[in-house]
């Protein structure tokens, strides 16, 4: 196989043992053979739990989980990662948004997965909850993007299902790529508090909505890519019809270009915002936050997101 993400190192002999070379990590100046690719983001993947202690032993761990290749290799990781704490529990929680032709086939390769590997699912839809989906806010063509929308119900649906299941915690699969976006998608929004509010640990002191957690944010796409390829992580390929989202996509593309130019420029961002978050902005934020009027989830004012947003549907 071909060296992957380096075309400056030649493709020699892995860095840790005298197998061949598969995947050139550059910011690290360091080749893997397959069996130590792995090894090293499964490494990476249970440091990231220790280091920002997101997992207790005995968590019900809900993976929100999209049949993307994210969050299938998150399943993946933590099922590996659960059978060293026997009272811990994991359940998957599967959104439908309502999208023809896409979908439904995430839905199914989640569905497998849950079954190969043992893990409780639960299935809630924008229908049941919303009593819309986004393929009809896409044809109402409202001011805002259908994945602004689309974003906003997901999170809360995917409360609303940790809630239904008992979960203790909410596991997503936001990989480095998409927290260096997220980031700098917040700067060109004029919004750099919302850094204070995402960030690896969402926890709330007053405990009225779940911690969320990303065990994938130090590890990049395309090494989450090769991993589900080496591991036969079977994920969808299709991108969603409603996802033209341009200035993410602008950033995607200059975010990759300084990596290639300058490795390690993704990681050095994250840890630029793990910086800011935690001198300045995270307990500011957490404390300005209350209980939406409508619904009780916490907000930063009186209504929450979804349900401005639910407000200006009329279906
Ligand atoms: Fe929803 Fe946009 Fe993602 Fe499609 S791309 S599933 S519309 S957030
Ligand atoms: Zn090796
Ligand atoms: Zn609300």
């Amino acid at each position: 196989m071909a060296s992957r993400g380096s075309s400056s190192l030649p493709t020699e002999a892995c860095s840790y043992c005298s197998s061949a070379a598969v995947y050139v990590r550059e910011h690290e100046g360091v080749r893997f053979c397959a069996a130590c690719f792995r090894d090293a983001v499964e490494d990476r993947f249970r440091r990231t739990v220790v280091k920002h202690r997101m997992l207790e032993y005995n968590d019900h761990v809900a993976v929100a989980l999209s049949g993307g290749k994210d969050s299938l290799t998150l399943l993946h990781l933590l099922v590996k990662l659960e059978k060293r704490f026997p009272r811990s529990t994991l359940t998957a929680v599967c959104v439908d948004e309502g999208i023809d032709g896409y979908r439904d086939e995430a839905l199914e390769l989640a569905r497998a997965a849950c079954a190969k590997l043992g893990v409780r699912q639960l299935v809630v839809s924008y229908r049941e909850l919303f009593g819309t989906t986004t393929d009809e806010i896409a044809r109402l063509k409202l001011g805002q993007t259908p994945c602004s929308y689309c974003g906003v119900f997901r999170r809360k649906a995917i409360n609303r299902a940790a809630a239904m299941v008992g979960a203790t915690k909410i596991a997503t699969a936001h990989n480095l790529d998409d927290e260096v976006q997220t980031i700098l998608l917040n700067m060109l929004h004029g919004d750099p508090l919302r850094i204070a509010r995402s960030g690896p640990v969402l926890r709330d002191p007053r405990g009225s909505f779940l911690p969320r957690i990303k065990p994938l944010c130090d590890i990049p796409e395309k090494e989450i890519v090769f991993y589900a390829y080496l591991t036969g992580i079977k994920f969808q390929t299709v991108a969603c019809p409603h996802g033209h989202e341009a200035l993410r996509n602008d950033i995607r593309s200059f975010l990759n270009q300084m990596e290639i130019k300058h490795p390690g420029s993704k990681f050095t961002l994250l840890r630029s915002a793990e910086k800011l978050r935690n001198q300045m902005l995270q307990d500011l934020t957490l404390s300005e936050l209350h209980e939406c009027v409508k619904c009780g989830d916490p907000t930063p004012h009186e209504l929450c997101e979804a349900c401005v947003m639910l407000q200006t549907i009329t279906v």
